[in-house]
């Protein structure tokens, strides 16, 4: 048996979106399917406004130009994250204060972020790990009474809720990636959703190279010209097209994902009965919107062993992210507290395939693999 760890779904209708695409004599971007897909996401999930990027990097770049992040900044980030919670914020020369996650989830410990707090403090970056969401009403809190920006890393959560509100709607900004690796994908792909009202016109011309191109196109202005810093945020509606077709499948590739979740965690129940392994955590004010299975080993080793022994059987499973703060570029620069739950989850927690296409039969593979492996 080979089981890879992803298989981007696709359905029947990305070939022909794209071909209404071309038809439509559009494909640069902001185009008909850049609207469309714009659009569904505004009304499904309660959005001000959003813009298509070509990734979540991208919209995060957006996020440290229209919170003008200057050198001396400090930006609050959890340290078991990806890179790029943290690349746009240092690229702009602020400080990264990392921030450990909770002892029982991967998210940021919420109580900890006060501490952290300095007068050169601007920004909070939660991230949503797996889809499940950081303790928003706290952070928004602590965010309002020191008049700090929030943007919420929600790069794993689309259609995922907190207390009701989607993810990524309850921050400033929130920024969502539609890489392969996520529920809906278009290969590489990224969205920013604008929820403070009084970025909406600058992120438009960030988002294109710093013109007010789109406020020409809707015949706001008479001519566009450059107004303002910027790049070439967005895709080609090319990409859009072929998101389309998958945010038409959503609910779909949901009800399949969530299916595969509560097999594993039901199969792998006994283990954390006999406490060989911990399963994830899903706050009550949170939904699951399985992104991601994953568990946490109880110790390195047991961890390592467990990977080696499913790729020596064909199952690719996969580790996670390692530290931030103790990455090669940032450890000379990072302040030296230890983030002692952050390097637990780099250590012991384990990712197994869930995707689309994956059947019943190879996951119970899976699963007996795994329990063999405790026995
Ligand atoms: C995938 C991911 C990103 C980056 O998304 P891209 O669209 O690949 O740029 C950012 N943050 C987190 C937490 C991610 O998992």
């Amino acid at each position: 048996m080979n089981i890879p760890f992803n298989i981007p779904y696709t359905s029947d209708r990305e070939l022909i979106y794209i071909q209404e695409a071309i038809a439509a004599g559009h494909l640069s971007g902001n185009g008909m399917f850049t609207k469309k897909c714009q659009r569904v996401f505004e009304k499904q999930y309660g959005f001000k406004k959003t813009l298509l990027t070509t990734s979540c990097t991208n919209a995060l770049d957006m996020s440290a130009l229209l919170f003008d992040i200057k050198p001396g900044d400090e930006i609050i980030i959890p340290s078991y994250t990806f890179v790029s919670t943290a690349l746009a914020f240092a690229r702009q020369g602020a400080k990264i204060v990392f921030i450990d996650s909770r002892s029982d989830h991967p998210g940021i410990n919420e109580n900890e972020i006060e501490k952290l707090i300095t007068s050169k403090t601007k920004v909070i970056v939660p991230v949503h790990y797996a889809g499940v969401a950081c303790d928003m009403n706290k952070i928004m809190e602590i965010a309002n009474k020191h008049n700090l920006f929030v943007v919420e890393d929600a790069a794993h959560a689309i259609d995922s809720f907190y207390k009701g509100k989607s993810l990524g709607s309850i921050g400033h900004l929130g920024c969502f990636s539609f890489h392969e690796t996520k529920n809906i994908q278009c290969g590489e792909g990224g969205m920013l959703a604008i929820n403070d009202e009084r970025f909406i016109e600058r992120a438009e011309i960030i988002w294109e190279k710093g013109t007010n191109r789109a406020q020409f196109f809707r015949g706001e202005t008479d001519r566009y010209q450059w107004m303002d810093i910027g790049s070439s945020f967005l895709p080609s509606d090319i990409n859009a097209a072929f998101l389309y077709a998958q945010l038409e499948n959503l609910d779909l590739i949901q009800k399949k994902r969530k299916r595969i979740w509560e097999q594993y965690y039901e199969g792998l129940k006994p283990l954390e009965k006999e406490k060989l392994i911990t399963l994830p955590l899903i706050p009550e004010y949170a939904t699951n919107n399985t992104n991601m299975f994953y568990f946490v080993c109880r110790n390195k080793k047991e961890r390592d062993n467990l990977l080696i022994w499913l790729k020596d059987n064909g199952i690719l499973a996969v580790f996670h992210y390692l530290s931030l703060h103790k990455s090669p570029y940032y450890k000379n620069k990072h302040d030296g507290r230890d983030l002692p739950n952050s390097d637990i989850f780099s250590d012991c927690l384990v990712r197994l395939p869930l995707y689309y296409e994956l059947t019943l039969k190879q996951q119970l593979n899976i699963i007996d693999l795994i329990l063999n492996y405790y026995k």
